[in-house]
Order: C-alpha cells, then structure tokens, then sequence
C-alpha cells in the first residue's frame, strides 16, 4: 500500500507573512530583555524551575535552550529563531512536558522518538548551508520524511516556503496532523504513507530531510532532490554498525555529491505504511 488516500493528507492554508526569521511569540508579550530574563531566572532558581504553568515559563526554558545551541555552534541564526518560537513541550505526552527543553531524545509513543534539540538544529543548520538555501536564504520547498510528532516539521514551516512531510504510522500521522492543524503554520501538507517513496507530485525540492535512518538512501530521494538542493539523512555506513548524518547535494547536470558528517542515533527508516 504505497499511495495514500487522499483523506490522509492535510493541507493547512497559506501564511506567507510567517516566512523568514519572525519569531512567533505574540506580538502582545514583553520582549525578552535580558532585564526580563534576569528577573524571571531569579523566580524560576526560587521554583527550582518547576514548571508551573507550561506557557510563561517555557518560554524561560526555551529561551535557554536556544542559548545552549547558540554557544555550541550548530546552527544558524535562522534555525535558533525557528527553535525559540515553536514551544517543543507541545509535541510531547504532558508527562514528559518538563524535560521537553533539555537536550535530550524523548519518546511519543509506537516506538519511535522525538530526536534532541541539538541533532534537529544541526540537521536543519546542513540544510541551511545547502547552495539552493544559501541563495533563497530558506530552505525553499522542503519534504521532511518521519514526521513523528510533528516537532520538526513545524519548525521547518518557518524556514521554507513550502513543507511536504510523510509519516509511515497511521496513529502518529493523526495526532502530527491534529496538533499541527492547531499551528497555523504556513504551506505545510502532512502526509500519511511511505516516505522511501517520497513525493513525486511536488518534486522537485530544495531541501529533503530523513528522521529515520536506513541501510542507504532511497532512490526516489535522490530522484526528487532539486538541482542545487541538498538532502540530510541519518544512514548507517557500510561495513559497520555506527550511523552517520549524510549531506548530498546536487550540482550542475544531477551530479550527486555525498559527505558524512557526525555520528548519531535515528530510529530506523521503515518502507510501507502502517
Ligand atoms: N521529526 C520527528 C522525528 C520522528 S522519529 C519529530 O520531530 O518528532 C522518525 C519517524 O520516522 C517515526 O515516526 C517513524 O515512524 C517514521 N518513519 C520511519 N520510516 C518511515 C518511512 N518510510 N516513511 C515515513 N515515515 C517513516
């Protein structure tokens, strides 16, 4: 069952204005000033930063995070803005919701988890270094295969114009396509099906990124990556067990040029849907 029924794809309607490096706090809260932050980290330290009410203070916690990621260097301005507005502790069960901004892998059920905040933002900084992305200045049209719980996919509807992404488990894709609908985030289509397959219908893309990782990468992938574009995918290397951030990018007359990067840890890449 490779082609999914129409009724399993969500479109959600165009924002353009969204684009770019607009933070999406609303526009009614106080900037973050670091008088602000100096304040609100003296009552978090006095809470023992608990999080009390999931809204004001994760923005406390996000906050920080992206400062972590900012010092380690892994990405880009572009990608830090995107993390400081999408509050992670959404894409989580509740339960889970005070770890959601510590740097680490949680699970959203089925098997599968959400990958930590520094693989992500490095993930989305290689896409972002990619030729097509460094002339648009955004990722340009983007399909994002494991959607899981849709973290991802929702911040890479602030860095591209345009976000296909594919999920293989019914039971995840429904609760991705529930709580993204929530979002009103800009030309995203959440699909249900098998992502190997990719999308040939809206090929080409500028950007492809996997959060499963297999044995090699998928034709179809390759297939649909743009001239200029580049694909980042978790794959494991020949010969050994250890798997590995691969970057291909497409030159002049499809020539393909592959790399790998660091070492990591993905759940594995699954062919049909479920
Ligand atoms: N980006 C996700 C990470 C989810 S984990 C997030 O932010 O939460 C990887 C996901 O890839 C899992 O949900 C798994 O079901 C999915 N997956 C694995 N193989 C797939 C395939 N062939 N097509 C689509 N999704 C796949």
């Amino acid at each position: 069952m490779s082609e999914p029924r129409p009724d399993r794809t969500a479109r959600f309607p165009l924002a353009l204005e969204r684009l770019g490096t607009e933070a999406a706090t609303s526009p009614a809260r106080e900037p973050l000033r670091p008088q602000r932050l100096l304040r609100e980290a003296a009552q978090d330290a006095a809470r023992h930063v608990a999080p009390t009410g999931v809204g004001l203070d994760s923005a406390l916690v996000r906050h920080r995070m992206v400062e972590r990621l900012r010092a380690e260097g892994v990405c880009g301005e572009a990608v830090l803005t995107a993390m400081a507005a999408v509050p992670r502790h959404l894409f989580v069960d509740s339960a889970l919701a005070i770890q959601a901004y510590e740097d680490t892998s949680l699970p959203i059920g089925h098997g599968q988890t959400i990958s930590k905040p520094s693989v992500v933002a490095r993930m989305l900084g290689l896409l972002f270094e990619g030729e097509s992305a460094r002339r648009l200045g955004h990722l340009g049209r983007t399909l994002e295969i494991g959607t899981g719980c849709g973290y991802q996919a929702a911040l890479l509807a602030r860095l591209a114009p345009e976000v296909v992404t594919i999920e293989r488990l019914a039971a995840l894709f429904d609760r991705a396509r529930d709580r993204l609908a929530t979002m009103d985030l800009a030309h995203m289509t959440v699909r249900h099906g098998d992502g190997m397959l990719g999308l040939p219908q809206r090929a080409p893309y500028q950007s492809i990124v996997a959060a499963a990782g297999g044995d090699e990468l998928p034709d179809a992938w390759l297939d649909q990556l743009a001239i200029g574009g580049r694909l980042v995918a978790p794959m494991r290397q020949a010969g050994g067990n250890a798997q590995v951030l691969m970057v291909v990018d497409k030159g002049p007359g499809g020539k393909v040029r592959q790399r790998a990067h660091d070492g990591v840890l993905f759940v594995p890449l699954k062919s049909g849907a479920a």
